[in-house]
């Protein structure tokens, strides 16, 4: 087996995005930032959350052999012990994220994809990949992204129309007919989609971060077996250079209306056989 990673920062921001892997395990998280001028009830930031769960869950994956549901969850109440005395866990604003999981066992490979990062296998001997994600929290935002897409992007109204946005989403998180990201909750982990398949049918699989996967299912600029085909030949890296040459020819989002120009972008491609 062979796990090539790559991450990169939107520009002149931290990185909110998480990436790991073990020879049997690998997570990709994607932190949901506190846009300028809202707040949170968390001193540590959501750096320092993707890294908390993020190393938490490999670990769990590792030394485990619970369902992933079960290690997320886990995973979920750790890190929630580690700040609960000192931040205030039931504000809204509170850090929250994506969750990407993938395991190998003896014979098997499981998954699990909660919230918008995106889950791409290689399976063999079909025509076209198998492309997992949980798309509730764009279903829900459908509802409120019409003003600020209509605006263009780096004015201050985009700025403020992308703060509403985030705030209004806040409302849905962790409620039922909502949408569900790991935060404080356990019980977001019984929301998640999950899978096994057979280890020998999977000759690879994408973990991807929507800065990622924009290429593909935002820009249009390449199919699922196209993203693939450049991971597998030119690597992750090469996959996100791709994404900043597409944002920085549509800097107004004129052409793919975004509510960031520019987004953390993180690939792992994890070649099985
Ligand atoms: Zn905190």
């Amino acid at each position: 087996m062979r796990v090539a990673l790559a991450t990169q920062a939107a520009p002149g921001r931290p990185n909110e995005d998480f990436a790991g892997a073990t020879p049997g395990a690998a997570v990709l998280l994607d932190g949901v930032g506190t846009p300028t001028g809202s707040d949170s009830g968390c001193a540590h930031g959501v750096p320092w959350y993707v890294q908390a769960l993020g190393s938490t869950l490999l670990a769990g994956m590792n030394q485990s052999e619970g369902s992933l549901t079960e290690v997320l969850a886990d995973g979920i109440k750790a890190v929630a012990s580690m700040h609960d005395f000192a931040c205030d866990l039931s504000h809204p604003g509170s850090p929250s994220a994506t969750v990407v999981m993938l395991r190998r066992t003896a014979h098997a490979i499981d998954w699990l994809v909660l919230a918008d990062s995106v889950l791409v296998l290689d399976v063999i001997g079909a025509a076209e990949p198998m492309v997992i994600c949980d798309d509730r929290e764009a279903q829900v935002g459908e509802r409120y992204r019409k003003a600020m897409d209509a605006l263009a992007a780096d004015t201050v109204e985009h700025v403020a129309a992308h703060r509403a946005y985030v705030e209004n989403l806040r409302d849905h998180r962790n409620r039922d007919g909502g949408f569900w990201v790991a935060a404080v909750d356990p019980l977001a982990a019984d929301q998640a989609l999950t899978g096994t398949v057979p280890a020998e049918n999977v000759r690879a699989a994408a973990l991807l971060s929507d800065g990622a996967s924009r290429l593909v299912d935002r820009f249009e600029l390449a199919t699922w077996r196209q993203a693939l085909d450049l991971l597998d030949e030119s690597g992750p890296d090469e996959l996100i250079r791709r994404v900043r040459e597409a944002e920085a020819g549509d800097l107004d989002g004129a052409r793919w209306p975004r509510g960031k120009t520019f987004d953390d972008a993180t690939a792992i491609y994890w070649t099985f056989s």
